[in-house]
């Protein structure tokens, strides 16, 4: 982020921002306005209403840091509100706001027309217009203020350590590669820039940050490390608070129920971040190649918003995306490599067997029997594995099928609300085989594991989706080989483009 204003100053035009900046910058130029600017929410009996609790302001305060949220999702009434808002301690602004064209909702930053929808309104007895992108968290329209704190800072951080060594209680090793990662990253927030972490399935990204974030937290910043799955931030908690004990650490995702605690990092799935506003110093997005980030350009505003104007932007990825080794190559981002697993080991590189027609077979009820007989040795070897398949429908077909083999082989798919129970009993060695769709392709860490997919030639399992597939096998110490086959019905451009990705992994050096 720090780069894009960085440009304005320079001679890169507001123009040149990618959409999402440009937004993110609209959104911080909408400034809060006075009190007396709400005649209808706050009319003038309010004005004099009695002043606040001392319970109310702290609540009001915890609940507020860093955000900006609507009077609903703060539980307070108009009246309670009004003094705090009287006394500058609270600021208010519009949600949509009217632009040239249209409208811009602010908390997520969309301005396509198609996304607003209209109705007469009870509030300002007026035909307002509403953001239909972000209704889920509640609706926000043209007579909608959000609400954003200025309470007086405490710091936290008075009792807080000073020394790296107390702050980061972790006595781990760096290999070569994590170390020159490492370097460049407490670098990139020193000099609050961008940096691109690219770095092989199984590098120990994680382990990569530790230095930077104690970095970050010496200097009393706030971190935000945002995530597009769920698994990931639950992976992620545990690890971080082992290390950083003396540490307030936040996660924030769909079913979580520590919403409102002023931590000073804060592990969020990338929607939870829409509610955050220049909030950070630190933002690190990880798997930033992932669907839905890249997919949705509202969340990347969100990200851009959620950051301070100036602050230390860090994406990890496997998978880099065209706009981002783009960027690299125009030498507008920089980046640093980490070719080689943590373990030293090369990414096993994946195997391609052909299984013909594999959905007939499906269809009358078998796998293939190359796949059968794959499942079979490694029932009998108690080899761990993750079956990838390319839809719902396959998968139950083929979990059904399976179960023949071994009546503890399971499914899992996004949508399986026993998903993440699943996971955890293939991990302790209860389910044998797990067939999964592509929502295991990242995060998840099973050690010894071997991995297949079904129907590789299919659209959904891209170049990325099968880089982090293959990257699944072989990740610890102990077992850093494993087999990974593609059964595939035609081998396609993007089954080559994977293979011949890990491949040049394994032979870029370390430099
Ligand atoms: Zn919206
Ligand atoms: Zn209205």
């Amino acid at each position: 982020m720090f780069s894009y204003f960085h440009f304005l100053s320079g001679k890169r035009k507001k123009t040149d921002l990618p959409p999402h900046a440009q937004r993110a910058q609209v959104a911080r130029e909408v400034g809060p306005l006075s009190f007396d600017a709400f005649p209808s929410y706050f009319p003038s009996q309010l004005i004099h209403s009695s002043s606040y609790s001392s319970e109310l302001y702290s609540q009001l305060k915890e609940k507020l840091y860093g955000k900006e949220l609507l009077l609903e999702e703060l539980q307070v009434t108009k009246e309670e509100m009004a003094p705090f808002l009287k006394a500058g301690l609270i600021t208010a602004r519009i949600g949509i706001q009217p632009r040239k064209k249209g409208y811009i909702c602010l908390r997520c930053g969309t301005d396509d027309l198609s996304l607003f929808g209209s109705y007469p309104c009870a509030r300002c007895q007026q035909t307002c217009i509403y953001c239909r992108n972000c209704i889920q968290m509640g609706k926000i329209s043209t007579c909608t203020l959000l609400f954003r704190s200025h309470f007086p800072e405490e710091t936290s951080f008075e009792t807080y350590p000073q020394s790296e060594n107390d702050i980061l209680q972790w006595d781990g090793q760096l290999s070569l590669g994590q170390q020159k990662a490492s370097d460049k990253i407490v670098e990139a927030i020193e000099k609050r820039r961008e940096l691109l972490v690219w770095a092989v399935c199984g590098a120990g990204k994680t382990e990569v940050l530790f230095h930077g974030m104690a970095h970050a937290l010496k200097k009393q910043f706030r971190v935000l490390l945002a995530t597009p799955r769920t698994d990931v931030v639950l992976e992620l908690l545990p690890r971080l608070r082992k290390v950083f004990p003396l540490t307030v650490i936040s996660g924030l995702y769909s079913a979580s129920t520590e919403k409102h605690l002023p931590a000073s990092i804060v592990v969020a799935t990338t929607h939870q971040v829409m509610r955050f506003v220049d909030a950070f110093d630190v933002v690190i997005i990880d798997e930033v190649d992932a669907f839905p980030y890249s997919l949705d350009s509202s969340l990347k505003y969100a990200v851009a918003k959620a950051g301070k104007r100036e602050s230390a932007t860090i994406y990890l990825t496997a998978t880099p995306d065209p706009t981002l080794t783009s960027r690299v190559q125009q030498k507008t981002l920089p980046a640093v490599k980490i070719p080689r697993r943590f373990h030293g080991h090369p990414l096993p590189v994946p195997k391609l067997s052909w299984c013909g027609n594999w959905e007939r077979k499906l269809k009358q009820k078998e796998v293939p029997k190359q796949v059968w007989e794959w499942c079979r040795v490694r029932i009998e070897s108690g080899t761990p594995v993750f079956l990838f398949v390319p839809s719902v429908t396959s998968l139950q077909q083929v979990t059904d099928i399976l179960k023949k083999l071994h009546p503890n082989i399971e499914g899992v798919h996004s949508a399986d609300e026993e998903r993440l129970t699943k996971v955890s009993a293939f991990r302790e060695g209860t389910i044998p085989i797990l067939v999964t769709t592509t929502i295991l392709e990242r995060g998840v860490t099973v050690p010894r594991v071997d991995v297949a997919v079904i129907g590789a030639e299919q659209d959904i399992f891209t170049e990325s989706a099968l880089v982090q597939i293959a990257g699944r096998a072989g990740r610890s110490h102990n077992h850093p080989t494993g087999d990974v086959v593609y059964f595939h019905y035609g081998v396609t451009a993007e089954m080559n483009k994977a293979i011949t990705h890990i491949k040049k992994m394994n032979n870029t050096p370390i430099r």
